[in-house]
């Protein structure tokens, strides 16, 4: 994960609030809520677009990736079924894979689309690891990609819904889950209802 590129700050509004998204003229670095965004505040807004708070980067590149990136959180928050059509933004921290944290998040990313749910102990198979469940539970808390690297989609094997951003955010992973149709009934994934 070697990127020696500048790289822009962007905020953007959301359904779940206000993001952070870090791009250089290679891709995405990071995109998260912003931090101060938590379980006793989270006040989610259905319906509202994704759009650019402050002004466009004067970089076309990085222009580009920022746009490609609204357009895809778009999709994802107006219609979830529509996303696997749209362009994943580019990623520039996946550009030399090679950690056991990026292979978990390349795999997600992948292969647990909406409408999946994988198991933290399953996900450690899918990458080669079967047993390292722990780490993968800590390759999710360090995830920088919210939403793109799908770890609300990692779930306790019981079914329970666990933790997310290390318990301060449960009830986003709630709400994530429940967008891409999943029932909740005492904080467990239960079934996709229709959506
Ligand atoms: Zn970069």
């Amino acid at each position: 994960m070697v990127c020696i590129k500048s790289v822009d700050v962007f905020s953007l509004m959301s359904p779940i609030g206000e993001m952070v998204m870090k791009i250089c003229p290679q891709g995405l670095h990071s995109l998260s809520q912003c931090d101060n965004i938590q379980d006793k505040n989270f006040d989610p807004q259905k319906g509202q677009d994704v759009f650019l708070i402050g002004k466009k980067s004067e970089n076309d590149r990085v222009q580009k990736h920022v746009e490609e990136c609204i357009e895809w959180l778009n999709a994802y928050f107006r219609d979830v079924r529509n996303v696997i059509s749209i362009h994943m933004p580019d990623i520039c921290v996946f550009t030399e894979i090679g950690s056991f944290q990026e292979r978990v998040w390349l795999s997600l990313a992948k292969n647990i689309g909406p409408g999946k749910v994988v198991s933290y102990g399953e996900l450690a198979k899918m990458v080669n690891s079967p047993g390292a469940s722990q780490a993968v539970g800590n390759a999710m808390a360090a995830n920088s990609l919210q939403i793109l690297v799908p770890c609300h989609r990692v779930i306790r094997s019981d079914g329970s819904v666990g933790q997310y951003a290390k318990g301060k955010k449960n009830s986003v992973k709630n709400w994530l889950l429940q967008h891409e149709g999943w029932n909740i009934v005492n904080k467990k994934v239960v079934g996709l209802k229709n959506i």
